[in-house]
């Protein structure tokens, strides 16, 4: 609309005026219509005084000419009347043409005749009717029919004075000739600024017209309207469609002028800028008013110039104005989008990186403030990286629903801690970053233990309840760093040595850490050789029933003999191998070794050995089992292979059909460090186990907490109701031992029955109970 209203203005600059040259010739036709009555009075009375003063001198001649004037400007009237009838200008003005030039001939020839035969006291009557005669083109237009009557009578009237009339006066003559030449530049003159005027009216009067045609058309088709103020920037002449945009906003522009609510009316924002421009008279464009509802803000866009009158003076302010509301808000929600995870509400990666780059620069600003004000200005920020403990198992056992479900009450969780004191953002998964500003660099623990408290709490989710715990990395800035790369890379390694460390705990960055994680990477190399020349050693640690004090297991344990750092435990180097995809090549090593072993022992005792989650998903790991036993010969019936509830939590057909192939060869599951992951007791149903173990921390904690006695107790009950063998893990102390056995637990492994040792060394122990207890 508003293109369409600047083409027509573009249309109707001075310079097209030219374009409207048949309308300018059509009003000079309607003013000369107008003076033709005026000539046809005065012509046809002048002539009857000078017929009746040279009336006898005239001739026959005279009397012709005198006569036919009348009959002239009768036809001149009838033209004029025609054209009133027909409108057609332009056929009026050539036969008034001729007409005129007929009568200023007539005159001519009139002036001439009556100059022959006056005498001395009609010669003023002649010259006062010459110079009445001359004078008439000045009232004349177009210039055409001016010219057409002031050629005859000039000349008639120049050759008359000049050599008709008897003495000839010279000043008489050179008055009149130059009168004449006054009237033919009056004439000029006064014909062209005419011309000019009626040009530039009726491209005014067509710019009018166009301008209220288009207006007109945007005040029924637009959705914006037009407004205007009188001097006191009071709003008036209010159109229909303002009046609509006016109903939907709380404050009334009619009931006072611009000033004064923008000062009362608190609900209105961005009116104080518009009334800024107005009282600076200047022209203002697209400025956002906002007003606050109580169902959500309204805005509107105005665009007005100060409008003034011909003499300058201010008159007021004219504008457009339109509802933006909706635009808005369509703004904002693509805004917030981008800017926010669709799933939490919380901010996304992108705004939380904008936003470190802010906290950043300020820090790192203060920081160079410091010398200067000779002063410290302590940390400004902290960043915390968050991640939930075992999510994936979540997700993996309950469906993404049910993480989804988590990821929503975590976000939740934590807005309730931060409250405004810091800024959440999760940066994807089950990553959490926060930005927290602070004075004093152990602020960030606080908060971190509140936020690992908090999350911690219960999560009642669908028909699921979970806990699963969260791990917090610590950095603070600018002591750390003022570089958002650098400081992403420091958090990452500490919440790196949390997880590495036993989740559920925060760690602050420390500059190790970038040896510790260059140590991994050097590790991981080290790794790959270590395979390749068979850098391992596997040892053993029986399990016993503890009843009889009997072996019935013996469960092989793995270890890396590093050429520099010595024995490395495979707590440190198994994630790595299953990082680097090294396990399945180790699992099979240590198959293969501990089954030949094996068979030195005696037929009762039954071989334990560990098989992590990616090493059981290898498609590979069936055949691996048989080469090992058909290699060492040992029966599979003595083969119990140890899997955590990570690796059946994947619970498609592959792990299904991986435990009942192992079943067929009559291979025996025991679930290992049973407790310390999710739904083990769902687990236990779910799968076909022939025992579990329950993991050391529980054994570690019964001598002093009865609720982990409680557990234990129960899962001895559910072991014997299940009739499956349970092993408590980690029996490091005859307390502990007295305790497993009490609370009904059948076996028990661990340092106070049997170090894990080689497989000499075990052969030649006998009975560990014994040995161990007394060494
Ligand atoms: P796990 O299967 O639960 O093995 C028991 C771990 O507890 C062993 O640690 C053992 O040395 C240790 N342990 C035994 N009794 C005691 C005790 O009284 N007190 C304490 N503090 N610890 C005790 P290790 O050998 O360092 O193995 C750690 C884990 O590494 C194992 O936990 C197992 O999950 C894994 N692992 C060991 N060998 C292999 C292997 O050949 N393959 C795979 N995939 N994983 C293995
Ligand atoms: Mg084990
Ligand atoms: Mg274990």
């Amino acid at each position: 609309m508003k293109a369409r209203l600047t083409e027509a203005l573009r249309l109707l600059r001075p310079e097209r005026v030219l374009e409207y040259s048949r309308e300018v010739t059509a009003e000079q036709a309607w003013l000369l219509s107008r003076t033709c009555f005026v000539y046809a009075v005065f012509g046809t009375t002048s002539v009857a005084l000078i017929t009746a003063d040279f009336w006898g001198q005239m001739g026959c001649v005279g009397i012709a000419a005198a006569a036919l004037m009348p009959i002239l400007y009768g036809l001149l009237l009838l033209q004029v009347r025609t054209l009133h009838r027909s409108d057609d200008t332009s056929q009026f003005l050539r036969s008034a043409l001729a007409l005129l030039i007929f009568v200023g001939l007539d005159w001519g020839l009139l002036i001439y005749l009556l100059g022959m035969n006056s005498n001395s006291a009609q010669r003023s009557l002649l010259a006062a009717v010459m110079v009445g005669l001359v004078s008439t083109p000045i009232i004349t237009v177009p210039f055409s029919a001016a010219l057409a009557f002031l050629i005859p009578c000039g000349v008639a009237s120049v050759v008359t004075l000049g050599f008709i009339l008897r003495p000839v006066d010279p000043y008489l003559f050179l008055c009149f000739t130059g009168y004449l030449s006054f009237v033919y530049v009056s004439t000029v003159l006064l014909n062209r600024s005419s011309l000019e005027r009626a040009a530039t009216r009726i491209r005014l009067q067509h710019q009018n017209e166009v301008i209220s045609l288009f207006l007109r058309d945007y005040q029924e088709n637009a959705t914006d309207w037009l407004w205007e103020t009188d001097r006191e920037l009071r709003f008036q002449n209010i159109s229909p469609r303002f009046a609509v945009a006016l109903k939907a906003v709380p404050t009334d522009f009619r009931e006072a002028p611009l000033g004064q609510l923008a000062a009362s009316d608190q609900r209105i924002s961005g009116l104080a800028s518009v009334l800024d421009m107005c009282e600076k008279r200047q022209a203002f464009r697209d400025v956002a008013v906002g007003f606050d509802l109580d169902h959500g803000p309204r805005w509107w866009s105005i665009t007005g110039q100060p409008v003034y009158d011909m003499n300058a003076r201010f008159q007021g302010y004219r504008g457009i104005g339109s509802d933006i509301t909706d635009v808005r808000r369509s703004e904002s929600k693509i805004q917030f989008l981008a800017t926010h995870d669709s799933l939490t509400g919380l901010s996304n990666r992108s705004r939380f990186i904008t936003e470190l780059e802010a906290f950043c620069l300020t820090a790192a600003s203060s920081h160079a403030e410091e010398p200067r004000r000779g002063r410290s200005v302590g940390p400004s920020f902290a960043l915390l990286l968050l991640d939930l403990d075992r999510f994936k198992d979540v997700n993996d056992t309950y469906g993404h629903p049910t993480g989804d479900a988590l990821l929503i009450a975590v976000a939740e969780r934590l807005r309730r801690v931060l409250r405004d004191d810091g800024f959440a953002a999760r940066l994807g998964g089950d990553e959490f970053a926060i930005l927290l500003p602070i004075s004093d660099p152990g602020e960030a623990s606080i908060v971190a233990n509140r936020i690992i408290e908090t999350l911690q709490e219960p999560y009642a989710l669908r028909d699921v309840t979970l806990r699963p715990g969260a791990s917090v990395g610590i950095t603070v800035a600018p002591a750390d760093g003022t570089d958002p790369a650098e400081l992403l890379r420091n958090v990452d390694l500490a919440l790196y040595a949390v997880k590495a460390e036993g989740r559920g705990a925060w760690r602050y960055y420390r500059p190790a850490m970038d040896t510790d994680q260059a140590d991994r990477a050097t590790l991981r190399m080290e790794l790959r050789s270590a395979v390749a020349a068979d850098d391992f050693h596997v040892e053993y640690q029986p399990i016993i029933d503890l009843a009889t004090t009997r072996i019935t297991a013996i469960e092989a344990l793995v270890r890396w003999n590093h050429p520099v750092r010595g024995w490395i435990s495979p707590s440190v180097f198994i994630p790595i191998a299953e990082e680097s995809g090294l396990i399945s090549d180790i699992g099979a090593m240590v198959l293969d070794r501990a089954c030949r072993a094996a068979t030195d022992w005696p037929g009762d005792v039954r071989l334990s050995v560990n098989v992590s989650a990616l090493q059981f998903r290898d498609p590979d790991f069936l055949s691996v089992i048989d080469r090992a036993l058909s290699a060492s010969g040992l029966a599979p019936g003595r083969l119990e292979v140890e899997l955590t509830e990570r690796v059946l939590l994947d619970e498609n057909d592959t792990s299904f059909q991986a435990i009942a192939s192992l079943h067929q060869r009559g291979v025996r599951i025991i679930l290992d460090d049973f407790g310390t992951g999710y739904a083990s007791l769902a687990m236990l149903t779910r799968f076909e186990f022939d025992g579990f173990k329950i993991d050391a921390s529980f054994t570690a904690a019964l001598e002093t907490d009865a609720k982990a006695r409680a557990i234990v107790r129960s899962i001895g009950r559910i072991a014997m109701d299940m009739a499956l063998p349970v092993t408590a893990e980690g029996i490091e102390t005859h307390a502990q031992l007295r305790l497993v056995t009490e609370l009904g637990i059948s076996r028990g492994q661990g340092f106070f029955i049997g170090r894990p040792r080689d497989a000499e060394g075990l052969l030649a122990a006998g009975n560990y109970l014994g040995a161990e207890a007394s060494s």
